[in-house]
């Protein structure tokens, strides 16, 4: 025979396929002979040049390879080369009647999984199942690792509770709607629908109805939507509706209105009990209120909250700015004036080693001492700043700020932690960012003084631009962490090529994953994702010792919150580092002190199990093993 394949046998589904490199006939049959035994159909094709067996590798999937060493038309080296070249992973064996041990070595140097004699065939059965399970188990991990990572994918497009799409779906989609009505010089609203109550109900009636809750009122919403692309979940508590062919005089918002009052009329009913939803509507307008997707859906959230607030069914996004424009004003002036006065502080919190507790870092969190309004938090005055485009200047302080603590803790001591700034997507998308950096950390590129963290949801929205620029500053020796992991719904794709050093798991994980087993999977799948790509994992806002020990078991690196301290001022974060063994009472180690159990685990999951800590917990000292 030369060159065409030959089938043994007619296909059957489910056989396993070999494919025999061999050009004695009758040692094909002496092979096909010793399989028979193996426990499943067999179907083996038989080819014995190079070019037959490039074409049936081409053709379909094989199970696994055999191969004689010795053939008048191909040696099996090369045979090995070639089915290498084409699938990695294949097994191959390879069978001749004499081949020296070096040969052997070399080809097993080469990626063949074994070899073997042609008088000691008995041997081939075992070889063969073994390779073909090592081989089914490679894979079965392998499709188990891309059904995980399918499942993030999902997660970041659907809200699992509820089906709709996630904001980040939605925002794609509002793109392309909006991309639409530019065209036809068309009109569009984008409705955002707060539920309020949604959050604290699922407080009193427990999360399970709470989230049978949010199932039925989302049912009822995407009843009105135009279509079902056109409605999103964008929030715990928030829905947003587009639509599209506006008509002046928003009739069809109004109308939208009025269905929903009739929809939201009736109360929910959840185990007997019922529960009214008053839905609270902020409307923004394309093109009217804002020039692309962003700026619409950002005013329409505006306009929510702001409906909210005072009590209001709906509120357009035109009055609502009317209405609180000379407040906003009055606090633009104020925070024009607080560089100039001095009055932003850094505080610092400690971001600690998860094993042995000693600080790791530390993060510089602004305060803004106003004179008339006393502490003021950045959640009240950071998007001021943003929509100001005073966070540049207020931005490159907080960062040389933070170098100069860096630099006052250095020289008290080598063990001086570095200083992680927040920045915003404003400052990194400024031209002159790296310049600005590079400029705070005033050339110490060895070791500089300060990281960076940037937000998950806001990075991703522009991350290909974003690249380059981090990498400029990951050479001038800066750490870039991811912060607020898990609620931007990162690409992983993006995630592999940003020049990061950690993520940030978003404290609402870690508030919740010890009464949520779902969470807890959550956050198992994102240190394994982060660590698979290298990156250091730190939790936030660790609040409790059993906190700390599932994510110790789960295998994060370090954690930061009150439980070991809140942000402090200057003075109290010197200290706390001076004190350094007060940390370390906090963590045991890894097989000692009766306050720290190890985490037990559900034996089917393998995840940390708090039912099982609870149990635990409950027994006498002593019962634990
Ligand atoms: P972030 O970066 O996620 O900061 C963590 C927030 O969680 C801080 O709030 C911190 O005080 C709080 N926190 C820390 N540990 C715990 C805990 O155990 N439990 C709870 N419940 N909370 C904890 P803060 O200081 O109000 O900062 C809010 C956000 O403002 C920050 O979120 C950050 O995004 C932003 N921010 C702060 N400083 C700056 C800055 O200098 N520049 C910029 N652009 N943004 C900043
Ligand atoms: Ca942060
Ligand atoms: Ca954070």
């Amino acid at each position: 025979m030369s060159g065409a394949a030959k089938t043994s046998e007619p296909k059957r589904p489910g056989a396993v396929q070999v494919l025999l490199v061999e050009d004695s006939e009758d040692d094909a049959m002496l092979i096909s002979y010793r399989l028979e035994r193996h426990d499943e159909p067999i179907e083996t094709t038989r080819v014995d040049t190079a070019f037959a067996l490039q074409a049936a590798l081409e053709a379909k999937r094989w199970d696994i390879v055999i191969s004689d060493y010795h053939m008048p038309l191909l040696s099996g080296l090369v045979a090995l080369e070639l089915v290498r070249r084409h699938s990695p992973d294949l097994p191959f064996i390879l069978v001749s009647a004499a081949i020296g041990e070096d040969v052997a070595v070399d080809a097993m140097r080469s990626g063949a999984n074994d070899y073997l004699m042609k008088d000691k065939l008995a041997r081939l059965l075992p070889a063969f199942q073994r390779e073909l399970r090592a081989s089914r188990l490679r894979h079965a991990s392998i499709a188990e690792r891309d059904a995980q990572k399918e499942r993030i994918e999902h997660l970041a497009h659907y809200d699992p509770t509820t089906g709709l799409a996630n904001r980040v779906l939605f925002e794609e989609r509002l793109c392309e709607l909006v991309g639409r009505a530019r065209e036809k010089r068309e009109r569009l609203a984008v409705v955002v629908v707060h539920l309020d109550r949604l959050g604290t109900v699922a407080g009193v009636i427990g999360r399970q109805a709470g989230d049978e809750l949010v199932v039925q009122a989302s049912a009822r919403l995407a009843s009105l939507a135009q279509e079902a692309v056109r409605i999103a979940r964008i929030d715990a508590d928030r829905f947003a509706i587009v639509v599209s062919g506006l008509d002046p005089q928003c009739h069809a918002v109004h109308e939208l209105q009025q269905r929903m009052k009739a929809a939201f009329d009736t109360a929910f009913l959840l185990s007997g009990r019922e529960f009214g939803l008053d839905p609270s509507l902020g409307v923004a307008i394309y093109p009217d209120d804002g020039a692309n997707e962003v700026i619409v859906l950002h005013n329409a959230e505006a306009a929510s909250a702001q409906a909210r607030n005072t009590g209001m069914e709906c509120l357009f996004y035109a009055e609502q700015m009317t209405a609180s424009a000379a407040e906003k004003l009055a606090m633009e002036d104020r925070l024009r004036h607080a560089l100039e006065r001095n009055e932003f502080v850094l505080h610092y919190q400690p971001k600690v080693d998860i094993r042995g507790g000693k600080v790791a870092g530390v993060e510089a969190l602004i305060r803004w001492r106003s004179a008339e309004l006393g502490l003021v938090y950045p959640a009240l005055f950071i998007p001021i700043l943003e929509e100001t485009g005073l966070i540049l200047e207020v931005g490159a302080w907080a960062m040389r700020e933070a170098a100069a603590a860096h630099r006052r803790w250095r020289e008290r001591g080598p063990d001086a932690p570095r200083v992680a700034v927040n920045v915003s997507v404003s400052q990194l998308h400024d031209p002159d960012f790296v310049a600005i950096v590079r400029a705070a950390i005033g050339g110490e590129s060895a070791a500089p003084p300060i990281d960076l963290e940037i937000t998950e949801s806001l990075l991703m929205a522009d991350v290909e631009q974003s690249i380059a620029k981090l990498s400029e500053i990951r050479d001038l020796g800066v750490g870039i962490s991811i912060d607020d992991f898990g609620t931007g719904y990162s690409s992983l794709a993006y995630l592999a090529k940003l020049p990061l050093v950690a993520v940030k798991i978003d404290r609402l994980f870690i508030a919740a994953m010890l009464e949520d087993p779902g969470t807890m999977r959550l956050v198992a799948t994102m240190v394994d994702l982060a660590h698979s790509l290298q990156l250091k994992v730190v939790a936030e806002g660790v609040e409790s010792k059993e906190q700390v020990a599932a994510l110790r078991s789960l295998g994060c690196d370090e954690i930061q919150g009150y439980l070991v301290s809140g942000p402090v001022p200057f003075d109290d974060m010197t200290a706390l580092l001076a004190s350094g063994d007060t940390l370390q009472a906090l963590f045991p180690a890894d097989d000692a002190g009766p306050d720290f159990v190890r985490f037990p685990r559900d034996q089917n999951s393998g995840l940390p199990d708090p039912s099982a800590a609870r149990r635990f917990a409950r027994m006498p000292p002593g019962t634990i093993s």
